[in-house]
C-alpha cells in the first residue's frame, strides 16, 4: 500500500501525472508568450475536471499537489513575458505630453558622432526618446544633462572609461544620461550571434517609440532599432534621412 492505495493504482496515477506534467512543460517551453498563460489556465481547468469526474484526487496526492502549485509555477516561468506584455500595454500611458524633438543641429551632431565612432570601431548605443518616457532608465543611469555635441558623444563611448558601457539617452537637444541599461530583446528573428548591445537596442524599441542608433565594435557597422526591427544603415545620407523622418 502506497498513499493508502494498492501499488498498481499508485503506478497508474504516477504514469498519468507524468504524462500531464510532460505535456505541460513541453507546451510552456515552446510557447513562452502571454497567450500561453490562457491556454495553460484552460488546461488546468481540464485537469480539475478530470480529477473531479473520475474522483481520482482522493487517490493521487501527487496530482493534487501539481494542480495546487502549477499556477505559481506558471507565474515564475513566465515572469519576463508577463513583464514585457505589461510594458507594452503601459507604453501609451507613459507618453509625455510636452515632448520635444531635437533640432537640425542635434541631428547632425548625432550622425557625425556615429560615423566617426563607426570608423574607429567604437561600440555605441544612442537612444533618442520620443513620446514614451525613458525616465525609468535614465533615473537608474549616470546623469549627464549636457547639450548634444559630436565631441561629448564620442567622449562618452571611449572604451574603458566610466560612461562607455550601456546606452546614452537623448531627450530633445540634451543628453539626459549615459550608462543606461535596457531589457534585452528575446526576438528570434535575428542572427543568434547578435550580442547584448544590439539586443538592448532592439529591446527598448519593442516597448517604446524611441529610435536607437547602434555602432558595432566588432564590425563597425551602424544600425538603427525602431519598432522592434533592426536596420543596417552604413550610409551617412540614409542615416540623416531616417533621423529627419523620426525627429519630425
Ligand atoms: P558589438 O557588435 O558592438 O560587439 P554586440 O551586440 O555583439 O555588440 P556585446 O558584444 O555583447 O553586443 O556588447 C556588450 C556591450 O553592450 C556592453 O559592454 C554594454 O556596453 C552594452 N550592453 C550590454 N547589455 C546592455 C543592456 N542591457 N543595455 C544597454 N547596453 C548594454
Ligand atoms: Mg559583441
Amino acid at each position: 500500500m502506497i498513499f493508502g492505495q494498492p501499488l498498481w493504482k499508485f503506478l497508474v496515477d504516477v504514469y498519468i501525472v507524468w504524462i500531464l506534467v510532460y505535456f505541460l512543460l513541453k507546451f510552456l517551453s515552446q510557447n513562452k508568450k502571454i497567450f500561453g498563460v490562457t491556454i495553460t489556465v484552460v488546461f488546468l481547468f481540464f485537469i480539475f475536471y478530470i480529477v473531479d469526474y473520475f474522483n481520482i484526487s482522493a487517490s493521487s496526492q501527487i496530482l493534487k499537489y501539481i494542480v495546487q502549485w502549477t499556477p505559481i509555477a506558471i507565474i515564475i516561468i513566465m515572469a519576463p513575458d508577463i513583464r514585457r506584455s505589461l510594458e507594452i500595454v503601459w507604453k501609451n500611458d507613459a507618453s509625455r505630453e510636452d515632448f520635444v524633438m531635437g533640432s537640425e543641429r542635434t541631428k547632425i551632431e548625432i550622425v557625425d558622432a556615429v560615423i566617426e565612432l563607426a570608423s574607429t570601431k567604437t561600440g555605441a548605443l544612442i537612444t533618442i526618446e520620443k513620446h514614451n518616457t525613458l525616465d525609468p532608465y535614465a533615473e537608474r543611469a549616470i546623469p549627464v544633462n549636457g547639450e548634444v555635441t559630436k565631441e561629448l558623444l564620442m567622449n562618452i563611448f571611449v572604451p574603458n572609461t566610466p560612461l562607455h558601457d550601456g546606452a546614452v539617452i537623448i531627450r530633445g537637444d540634451r543628453i539626459l544620461a549615459a550608462g543606461a541599461y535596457f531589457i534585452l530583446s528575446d526576438s528570434d528573428h535575428y542572427d543568434k550571434t547578435m550580442g547584448s548591445r544590439h539586443r538592448a537596442g532592439l529591446g527598448i524599441s519593442e516597448i517604446t517609440d524611441s529610435l536607437t542608433v547602434l555602432v558595432s565594435e566588432e564590425t563597425g557597422n551602424i544600425s538603427v532599432a525602431i519598432e522592434g526591427i533592426l536596420l543596417r544603415m552604413n550610409d551617412r545620407e540614409k542615416l540623416l534621412d531616417y533621423l529627419t523622418m523620426f525627429m519630425k
